[in-house]
């Protein structure tokens, strides 16, 4: 067990296909995986649960969900099978209710979405590191989602790492089309609302990522729906000032989906 405060990150999880390319994206979650210190733990936020409520996983095996279509078969064979940790889902839902009014369940109906395994399969091939998945809960908003997660910061004193996997820009429709069209351009919105979250991050500036989505400039272009745009809130919310800040990957993946990772400490 290590007692070592642990790194936070932000990964743009992209394509369910990195989870068995070798491309960049892939690569570079390998290499970040190497950087890591041995986690007791890992929280993960996925924008791929989305739910009414707080939820955490709560399986001794939480189980791989193929939550897409129209895949090839190879991505459907995938089982990236770490334990569960009933234990840090219990710790995790003392935590948020001691750090506010609103109470998390655990639950057996999820396990490790897409969100999860399509990128920890490189950071952690060994499948070793008991991982906890937290839903995003629909209901709140920019401002709830980031008091909550402040919250978690404590866990990184605990050995546990966070992960929030998204995307800094997620416009499905707009990626697609481009995909279709064999456009690889970035269009300017993707290109600013990235750069922007970019220096924000830098920056500390709270107030400009809180703010982000639904009324910042590009918002609704970036992020249609916020799904992929919150687990960034829930990561830099277990950050501080003393970590440094650092983007392991950056660039666009289909055009306009931005594939920034962030590693803070
Ligand atoms: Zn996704």
């Amino acid at each position: 067990m290590t007692n070592d405060r642990m790194p936070v990150l932000f990964l743009g999880h992209g394509s369910p296909m990195n989870a068995v390319d070798g491309n960049r994206w892939s690569r570079a979650f390998r290499t970040i995986g190497e950087s890591l210190p041995q986690p007791n733990a890992m929280l993960v936020i996925s924008a791929h649960w989305w739910t009414e409520g707080s939820f955490l996983t709560g399986g001794e095996k939480p189980r791989t969900i193929h939550d897409f279509h129209g895949f090839p078969r190879e991505l459907y064979e995938i089982q990236y099978p770490a334990p569960g940790s009933p234990d840090l889902a219990d710790r995790v839902q003392a935590i948020l209710s001691e750090a506010s009014d609103r109470s998390s369940a655990v639950s057996d109906d999820w396990g490790l979405d897409h969100g999860s395994w399509s990128v920890l399969r490189h950071l952690l091939p060994q499948a070793d590191v008991p991982v906890v998945q937290l839903s995003l809960d629909g209901r709140l908003s920019s401002k709830q989602h980031f008091e909550m997660a402040r919250a978690l910061h404590q866990l990184r004193g605990e050995g546990v790492l966070v992960l929030g996997s998204g995307n800094v820009t997620h416009n499905l429709r707009d990626a697609l089309t481009r995909s279709s069209a064999e456009d690889p351009t970035t269009p300017e919105w993707a290109k600013q609302f990235d750069a922007e979250i970019a220096y924000a991050i830098r920056e500390r500036d709270t107030g400009h990522l809180v703010a982000a989505w639904p009324d910042g400039e590009h918002a609704r272009q970036a992020h249609p729906h916020p799904d992929h745009w919150f687990p960034l809130l829930y990561a830099y919310a277990a950050s501080d000032d003393a970590d440094s800040v650092s983007f392991p990957v950056e660039g666009f993946d289909l055009g306009s989906l931005s594939m920034r990772a962030v590693r803070w400490g």
